[in-house]
C-alpha cells in the first residue's frame, strides 16, 4: 500500500473519531510518540471514538490488507504503536473510567494511562497495580505484564485484571475472562498485543492510601556495591507491602541535589509500602539509612503524588532505548557489573535499574497466565536515555554490551515491555516464554492466524 493512499469513502462516512492524514494539519502530532527517535509516517491514522470504531478500523484493514498499527498510550519503547504507510488504530481518545466502590472494580477504555486510572480510582481511596511512570498507558503495560510499585503486595498489573474486551481479527467483539474464553484470558495476561485490540480492561482494586509511606533516597556512587549488598539482603526479608526499585546513573538534576552533587555518579532506591503510612514509615527505614544520602524525599504523601514523581524524567520526544534481563540472583559478582555498567553509561541521563521482584508475583502459578517472568526475584532494566542523535549508536551499544554481559546472572529471559527495537529473534521469544511458547502459538493460530498484529512481540502463527 503505498502512502497517502488509504481512503475509503464507505469507512469515512461510517467513523465516528477522528481520522488523519498525511496532508492533514494534525498529522505531525498524531504520528508522534513518547520515544523521540521513532519517525514513521502512518497512511491514515484512526483515532478511535469507541469499540464501534475499532471494529470498523479492523474490518477496513483486513478487507484491504493494510499493515496495522495499534496504539494505547504510545508509550513503548520500540514505537510499535505507529507504522509506515499503513494504518494506525489508535485508543487514545478513549479514555473513559468506571469505578464501582462496592464490587472495588474498575472498567476502563483501553486508550486510557495510568494518571487517568489512578484518578477515578483514588476518589475511593482505591488502587490497582501500574507502572511507575503515570503517563504510560495502562492497555501496552497491562497486555505485557506491569510491573509498579504495588507489585509485590497485589502483583502484575494483568494479574488483576477481571475481563477483557477484544476485537479480534476478523472484527469480532469478545470477553475473556476466568469464565469465558479462558485461554484468550490466559494469554492476554503477558502475551502483549498479539491476539486483538481492546477496547477495555475491567481491574480488580485494593484498598491504596489516599497517603502511602514512601522512600526516594539517593546515595553517592561509590558506595553502589556496598549499598546493594545491604539492600538484597533487606529485600529477602522485608514483608510483601514493600516494593523497590534501585536506579543508578548521573542523574544531573540541578533542582534536587547540591551543587557539588549534580554531576556526580549517583544511584536512588524507591519504593512504597502498601499498607497503613504509620506502619509503613518505620518498615522503609532502613533503606534510607544505609549510608548517608546524597538527599533523601522519602516520606508519607499521596499516592497520586507518588505515582507522578518521575513523569518528569521522562519527557515525550527525548531519545530511548530500554531492555531488560530477568537476574537469577544479585550475587556479588553481579553487583560489580551493575556498577561498572552504571559508570560506562555513555548519557548522563541514563541508568541502570534493578526491580525487586517475588511476594505476591510468586503467589500467582506459572501457569495460570502467560507472563513469563514470575520466577525471578530481580529484574534488570538498562535504560539509555540522551538527547543527541549524533550518540544514537553508542548509547544503543552501550544497553547491548550491558546485557551481552549481564546475561551470566540469568537464564536470558526478558521483560517484554522493555524491548529495545524489537530486533530480537523467536529465539529470545521462545526462552522468555519456556513451555507457554507452544500454547501462545495456537491462540495465535486460533484468533489471528494471518498475523494481523503482528507490530508487537510477535509470536508468529504457524500458517
Ligand atoms: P503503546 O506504544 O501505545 O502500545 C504498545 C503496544 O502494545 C502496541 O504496539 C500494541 O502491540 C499493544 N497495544 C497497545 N494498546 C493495545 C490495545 N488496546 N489492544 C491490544 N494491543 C495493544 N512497564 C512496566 O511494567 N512498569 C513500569 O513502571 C513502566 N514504566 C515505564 C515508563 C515509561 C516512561 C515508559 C515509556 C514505559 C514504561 N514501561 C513500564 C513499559 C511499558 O509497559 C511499555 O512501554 C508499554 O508498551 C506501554 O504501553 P502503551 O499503551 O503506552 O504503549
Amino acid at each position: 500500500m503505498a502512502r497517502h493512499e488509504i481512503g475509503d469513502e464507505q469507512f469515512d462516512a461510517g467513523f465516528h473519531g477522528d481520522l488523519i492524514r498525511p496532508d492533514d494539519p494534525d498529522y505531525d502530532d498524531a504520528r508522534a510518540v513518547w520515544n523521540g527517535i521513532i519517525d514513521k509516517r502512518p497512511g491514515l491514522i484512526a483515532q478511535c471514538a469507541g469499540a464501534a470504531d475499532v471494529i470498523s478500523a479492523v474490518d477496513f484493514a483486513r478487507e484491504n490488507g493494510v499493515l496495522v498499527a495499534v496504539r494505547g498510550g504510545g508509550h513503548n519503547v520500540a514505537g510499535t504503536a505507529v507504522c509506515d504507510d499503513g494504518l494506525v488504530i489508535d485508543l487514545s481518545e478513549m479514555t473513559g473510567v468506571r469505578v464501582d466502590p462496592e464490587t472495588r472494580t474498575a472498567w476502563v477504555q483501553a486508550g486510557a494511562t495510568w494518571a487517568d486510572l489512578d484518578h477515578e480510582t483514588q476518589a475511593f481511596g482505591l488502587a490497582t497495580p501500574g507502572g511507575v511512570v503515570s503517563d504510560t498507558g495502562i492497555a501496552g503495560l497491562t497486555l505485557g505484564g506491569g510491573i509498579g510499585h504495588l507489585r509485590c503486595k497485589y502483583g502484575l498489573s494483568c494479574d488483576n485484571l477481571r475481563s477483557v474486551d477484544l476485537v479480534t481479527a476478523e472484527g469480532e467483539y469478545l470477553t475473556a475472562s476466568a469464565d469465558e474464553n479462558e485461554d484468550l484470558f490466559w494469554g492476554l495476561r503477558g502475551g502483549g498485543g498479539n491476539f486483538g485490540i481492546v477496547t477495555g480492561f475491567e481491574f480488580e482494586l485494593h484498598p491504596v492510601g489516599p497517603d502511602v509511606a514512601t522512600c526516594l533516597v539517593f546515595y553517592p556512587g561509590d558506595r553502589l556495591t556496598e549499598v546493594l549488598r545491604a539492600y538484597q539482603e533487606f529485600v529477602a526479608n522485608a514483608p510483601d507491602e514493600i516494593s523497590t526499585l534501585v536506579f543508578a546513573g548521573e542523574l544531573p538534576d540541578e533542582e534536587l541535589f547540591p551543587s557539588e552533587w549534580v554531576n556526580e555518579r549517583k544511584f536512588a532506591i524507591m519504593g512504597c509500602y502498601a499498607g497503613p503510612a504509620d506502619e509503613g514509615e518505620p518498615q522503609l527505614k532502613p533503606l534510607r539509612e544505609f549510608a548517608d544520602p546524597i538527599a533523601d524525599f522519602s516520606g508519607t504523601m499521596p499516592y497520586v503524588e507518588f505515582q507522578q514523581l518521575l513523569d518528569e524524567d521522562y519527557p515525550d520526544g527525548m531519545r530511548y532505548y530500554w531492555k531488560s534481563l530477568y537476574l537469577d540472583r544479585l550475587s556479588n559478582m553481579a553487583i560489580d557489573r551493575i556498577a561498572y555498567w552504571a559508570r560506562a553509561a555513555p548519557s548522563p541521563l541514563s541508568t541502570v535499574d534493578v526491580w525487586q521482584l517475588g511476594g505476591a508475583i510468586t503467589d500467582v502459578g506459572i501457569e495460570e497466565s502467560a507472563f513469563a517472568g514470575r520466577h525471578a526475584p530481580f529484574l534488570l532494566g538498562v535504560e539509555a536515555n540522551w538527547e543527541n542523535p549524533e550518540t544514537d549508536d553508542a548509547n544503543v551499544e552501550w544497553v547491548r554490551d550491558c546485557l551481552d554481559d549481564m546475561r551470566q546472572f540469568s537464564d536470558g529471559s526478558v521483560y517484554l515491555n522493555f524491548p529495545g527495537f524489537h530486533e530480537e529473534d523467536d529465539e529470545m521469544l521462545r526462552t522468555t516464554f519456556g513451555p507457554a511458547y507452544e500454547r501462545l502459538v495456537a491462540l495465535k493460530d486460533e484468533y489471528d492466524p494471518e498475523n494481523v498484529f503482528r507490530l508487537n512481540q510477535n509470536i508468529k502463527p504457524t500458517a
